[in-house]
């Protein structure tokens, strides 16, 4: 195809503003997909993502659209992931298209992820084309989104096109914009062979898919081709474009966008934005900006029940094909037996992963707290990255830690921002900057990114009647006084639920869990101390008394339906407890303990 007639495209939005449905007209409107196959949101493959609504791996379509002006051009839409934590993979799908259509919901507004996702369109140089939607709703206000796209994210919304997804207005208007707006891509059919790795994924049937942008140079089926960062050579099986099902084509030339695969085993053996050239006749500089997703979130996932520990082991091991981000190694712990110490992107990353274990493979999973990477900075000079507080090493050889830090975003409606203020310096945030934009807040925030994986989102949510937008990027490593705390019930460390802590929060944190606990654990014959520690140092204490006598003495004598139900309950109950030395701890309590209210 003649690159002047080729776009490349992508759409960035804030979840929920219509980026799927406006997908779907496309696709639809442009007769790409027979109207008998047309399912809603026919770029969400996984039904996971269905369900929450979120797109999480970019996916591509081709289509070809006959122009107002008597030419058919081939639009290819890369669909970028639509959360912070594919950061990596959203920038990658950037640099592989020329421009983007910001929707935005005009009975919404610009949100955090809106400036996101738009600020990575912009650093990759892409032309810009605001869309409106949902301009069916009455609450649709679209003047005002137009004044508040130009004010907050500084781009021209003056030729915004007003669209409804839904009912398919406008849509004609934004295939227009596409192909006069946005600009052809550029590249030199003769030079060496240069393609972009965007994506791949793992399909049954036809082993790994790699979905490519080609810069320079054509690449045809049968080639022998190579990867130029990890040095592995595979020759072509098969070129295809995505309509979006497979359709082979020959070749591939510059601008386009494809997938092909080459009998490559496992998606962790292709890396997103490694440049694909010829084994022969290779391009002389890699494409620039090549970096691994690196899994910043860890937390323990062990079976419920212990007999599932294979199951798990296998469930990882299938999850794992598809998603080379995530990272599992096997953990013992004392309280919760044989598991995995898990890394993800991010917490929403972390939650898809673990629902999609419980969910596709049927497993009871205990998730322990998410804890982020630590840097331990050992008084010889070692510099230790500490996955999991249970493996913190002894507080003498340890000269200082460093955390992760945060830059968060958040917009909120005006009546809410006390709250949230309160909640950011409740978890040691220091604020950076406020403004207003037509009639909201915008915060942000350099916060540790340790305070904000464990239930931030879910506090955000409920302070603000869950009008609240946020968004982050990680920025630095930052010492700071930080502690590992441990607790004791009866007498004995739960490694599970250790954390880590700074210190000048540990006594309130350690007297809250104490206090918690003696909540969650049931009576036992004996009394039950609950301590935390820091070292050998008991900085909160709790006592849970003793039973005082047969719990089925209270049904007085008759009742024996009522005695057995009891005891049964008792027995139900059981199957959900550890035993832990003398003591059975249920398993909810191991989360519980640890939220923040
Ligand atoms: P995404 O998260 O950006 O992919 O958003 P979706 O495409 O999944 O849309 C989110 C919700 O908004 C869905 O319930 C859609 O049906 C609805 N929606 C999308 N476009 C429109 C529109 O133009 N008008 C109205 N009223 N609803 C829309
Ligand atoms: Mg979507």
């Amino acid at each position: 195809t003649d690159l002047d007639r080729i776009r490349n495209f992508s759409i960035v939005a804030h979840i929920d503003h219509g980026k799927s449905t406006l997908a779907d007209r496309l696709i639809q409107l442009t007769g790409t997909v027979a109207e008998r196959d047309m399912k809603d949101q026919l770029l969400d493959a996984m039904d996971i993502e269905r369900e929450r609504g979120i797109t999480i791996k970019a996916n591509s379509v081709r289509i070809d659209y006959p122009a107002k002006d008597g030419k058919t051009y081939v639009l290819n839409l890369i669909d970028t992931p639509g959360h912070v934590d594919f950061a990596y993979e959203v920038s990658r799908s950037m640099q592989a298209v020329e421009g983007s259509l910001l929707v935005v919901d005009a009975s919404q507004g610009v949100e955090a992820q809106t400036l996101a996702n738009v600020y990575q369109a912009i650093d990759a140089d892409h032309e810009i084309v605001p869309v409106l939607n949902k301009i069916d709703l009455p609450a649709a206000e679209p003047e005002r989104v137009k004044e508040q796209i130009e004010d907050v994210i500084g781009i021209d919304a003056s030729e915004a096109v007003e669209i409804s997804a839904k009912t398919g207005l406008g849509i004609p208007d934004v295939l227009e914009a596409i192909v006069h707006r946005l600009p052809a891509p550029q590249g030199d059919r003769d030079a060496p062979l240069k393609a972009m790795l965007v994506d791949s994924w793992y399909d049954p049937y036809l082993g790994v898919v790699v979905l490519i942008r080609v810069m320079d140079g054509v690449i045809k089926k049968g080639d022998q081709i190579k990867m130029m960062k990890t040095g592995a050579t595979y020759k072509l099986d098969r070129l295809a474009v995505l309509k979006p099902a497979m359709v082979n084509i020959d070749e591939l030339g510059p601008g386009e966008i494809g997938v092909f695969t080459a009998s490559i085993k496992q998606v962790r053996d292709t890396k997103v934005g490694d440049t694909i050239t010829h084994e022969k006749k290779p391009c002389a500089n890699a494409l620039p900006g090549f970096k691994p997703s690196i899994p910043v979130v860890f937390c323990g996932l062990f079976p419920v029940d212990a007999n599932d520990f294979e199951a798990l082991r296998d469930a990882i091991e299938k999850l794992q094909l598809n998603d080379a981000s995530f990272s599992a190694e096997m953990e013992t712990s004392a309280a919760l037996g044989f598991g995995f110490r898990c890394g993800f992107l991010g917490l929403l990353h972390l939650e898809v992963v673990r629902d999609r274990l419980e969910r596709e493979y049927d497993l009871d999973l205990i998730t322990t707290a998410p804890s982020v990477v630590f840097k331990v900075h050992m008084k010889d000079g070692e510099v230790i990255e500490l996955h999991n507080p249970a493996d913190m090493p002894d507080l003498t050889y340890v000269d200082h830690i460093e955390e992760p830090r945060i830059k968060a975003t958040i917009l909120v409606p005006d009546e809410y921002l006390g709250d949230v203020l309160k909640l950011c310096q409740d978890r040691r945030g220091i604020q950076q900057d406020l403004t207003y934009v037509g009639g909201r807040a915008m915060v942000v925030y350099d916060l540790p990114l340790a305070e904000v994986v464990f239930d931030f989102y879910d506090r955000l949510k409920s302070v603000t009647k869950g009008y609240a937008s946020f968004d982050y990027q990680i920025t630095e490593y930052r010492e700071d006084y930080l502690v590992k705390m441990s607790i004791l019930v009866n007498d004995e460390p739960v490694d599970a639920l250790s954390i880590m802590v700074h210190r000048d929060r540990a006594e309130a944190r350690g007297r809250a869990m104490c206090e918690k606990l003696k909540d969650l654990i049931p009576r036992h014959m004996f009394k039950i101390p609950i301590q935390a520690a820091i070292g050998g140092r008991v900085i909160a204490r709790e006592t849970l008394s003793a039973m005082r006598k047969d719990v089925t003495a209270k049904c007085y004598g008759g009742d024996a339906s009522r005695k057995k139900k009891l005891l049964e309950k008792q027995k139900a109950g059981k199957k959900k407890m550890r035993q832990f030395g003398k003591v059975e701890i249920p398993q909810s309590a191991f989360i519980a303990a640890l939220k923040m209210d």
